[in-house]
C-alpha cells in the first residue's frame, strides 16, 4: 500500500500548480489523471492580459495575480532550464474616436496607467486594418500550457508521482476501485477535473457554466512577433510566423468538435484586423471550465471532509491558478481561510 499525503485528480493547469505547491511545502503528492487531448489546458491559447473587455476593466486581482503568476512560471521554467512563459506587451487595436477616447480616459484613473506602456509602436504600417491607434498594455503575455504539463507529466511519471488511468472517476465506487487496484491511500483528495466536475457525483452540485471555445493557428508571414495583438481576438505570435488566433465562446453544445461555424467567425475577425495573406495550420476546440459567478471553486466538500476542489478557472487559469493553488495549498496545510468570493461554502444552500 502507498501512502500519501494528497491525491490529485486531473493533471490539468490546476492539478499541475497545486501539486507543485504542496510537493514545495514537502507533502507526498500523486497525480491521478485521465488523460484527453482536448482538456482545456490541452487547448487554451494561455494568454494573460491586464485588462478585459468592451468596459476596459482591469482583470480582477489583477495587481497580486499578474506578478505572481509571472514570477512563478518564470521560475518553473528556470528549473527546467527552458521558459514556460513569455511575457510581451500587448497592442489593443482601435478603430473608433469612442473607443479612443475611453482608452485615454481609463488611462488616467489612478491604479491603471502601471498597465499602460509609453513605447512608440512600429512596424505594422500597411499590415492591419484601417485604425486610429495601437494602445500599448504592459504586463501581459501567455503561457505555452501543453509545454508545461507535458514536462512534468514526464518528470512525474519517472518519479511515480503521477499514474495515467484509463477510467474517469466520477463517483465513491470507481474512486474506491481505483484506490483500491493500485493500493494507494491518501489522507486527502482534490478534485481538479476541470469542465469535467460537472458530472461527478461529487460536485454536480455547483454551478458550472461551461463555455465552448474553438482557436486558429495560423501561418501570417510578415507580421511582427514581438507583441501580441489583440482586436476582440488575440494573435499571439509562436515563433516562425505561426501565431494562435482566438477564441469564439458557445454554449450548445458544449463538446470538443471544431466547427466551420466558428472557423468562419474567427475568419471574419482577422479580416477585420490584418490585410495581408494567412493561412490556417489548425483548428481545435475545448471547453473551458467556467462558473455562474466568474470566480473559481476552491473548498471542501459539505459532506465528505476529506475531498476538496479547485477548479473553475474559467476562460482565465493561466492568471488564476498558481495564486489560489498557493491559497488552497496554505488553507490544506495552515488553515487559513480562504476567499469567500472563491470557497465553495457559499452555494451551501444548493446541497
Ligand atoms: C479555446 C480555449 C482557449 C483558452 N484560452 C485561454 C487563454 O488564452 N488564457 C487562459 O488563461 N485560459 C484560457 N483558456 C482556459 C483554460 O484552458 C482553463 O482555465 C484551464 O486550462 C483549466 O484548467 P483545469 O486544470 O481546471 O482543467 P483541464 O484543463 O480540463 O484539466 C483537467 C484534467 O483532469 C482530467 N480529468 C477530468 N476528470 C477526470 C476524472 N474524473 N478522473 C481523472 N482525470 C480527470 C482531464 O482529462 C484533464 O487532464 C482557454 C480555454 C479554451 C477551451
Amino acid at each position: 500500500m502507498q501512502q500519501f499525503d494528497y491525491l490529485i485528480i486531473g493533471q490539468g493547469l490546476a492539478g499541475t500548480c497545486l501539486s507543485l505547491h504542496l510537493q514545495a511545502k514537502g507533502k507526498r503528492v500523486l497525480v491521478v489523471d485521465f488523460f484527453r487531448r482536448t482538456s482545456s489546458s490541452r487547448i487554451a491559447a494561455g494568454f494573460i492580459h491586464p485588462i478585459t473587455g468592451r468596459r476596459i476593466n482591469k482583470t480582477w486581482m489583477a495587481e497580486t495575480l499578474l506578478p505572481y503568476a509571472s514570477s512563478f512560471y518564470y521560475t518553473l521554467g528556470q528549473q527546467a532550464k527552458t521558459s514556460f512563459f513569455h511575457e510581451s506587451d500587448s497592442l489593443e487595436m482601435i478603430s473608433e474616436i469612442r473607443q479612443l477616447n475611453d482608452w485615454q480616459n481609463r488611462s488616467a484613473e489612478p491604479g491603471y496607467a502601471a498597465f499602460f506602456g509609453e513605447q512608440e509602436v512600429t512596424g505594422y504600417d500597411k499590415l492591419l486594418v484601417d485604425h486610429i491607434k495601437l494602445i500599448r498594455l504592459r504586463n501581459s503575455g501567455w503561457l505555452n500550457v501543453p509545454k508545461l504539463l507535458d514536462h512534468y507529466k514526464q518528470k512525474w511519471k519517472a518519479s511515480e508521482q503521477l499514474l495515467e488511468i484509463d477510467s474517469v472517476i466520477n463517483d465513491e465506487l470507481s474512486l474506491q476501485q481505483m484506490l483500491q487496484q493500485y493500493g494507494i491511500t491518501a489522507t486527502a483528495i482534490i478534485f481538479c477535473e476541470g469542465e469535467q466536475g460537472r458530472f461527478s457525483e461529487f460536485w454536480n452540485w455547483l454551478p458550472f457554466n461551461p463555455a465552448k471555445g474553438e482557436i486558429l493557428t495560423l501561418e501570417i508571414p510578415g507580421l511582427p512577433e514581438k507583441e501580441i495583438l489583440f482586436n476582440g481576438i488575440f494573435f499571439i505570435p509562436l515563433g516562425n510566423h505561426k501565431f494562435r488566433v482566438g477564441s469564439t465562446y458557445s454554449w450548445n453544445p458544449l463538446d470538443d468538435v471544431p466547427t466551420e461555424a466558428a472557423k468562419a467567425e474567427l475568419v471574419e475577425k482577422i479580416h477585420k484586423t490584418i490585410q495581408i495573406p494567412f493561412t490556417i495550420a489548425d483548428h481545435l476546440a475545448g471547453v473551458r471550465p467556467a462558473t455562474d459567478d466568474r470566480r473559481p471553486f476552491l473548498g471542501r466538500h459539505p459532506h465528505h471532509k476529506n475531498y476538496f476542489i479547485f477548479n473553475g478557472l474559467g476562460s482565465k487559469g493561466s492568471l488564476l491558478a498558481p495564486w489560489f493553488a498557493e491559497h488552497l495549498t496554505d488553507h490544506l496545510i495552515i488553515n487559513t481561510p480562504l476567499l469567500k468570493e472563491v470557497d465553495i461554502s457559499r452555494f451551501s444552500n444548493r446541497k
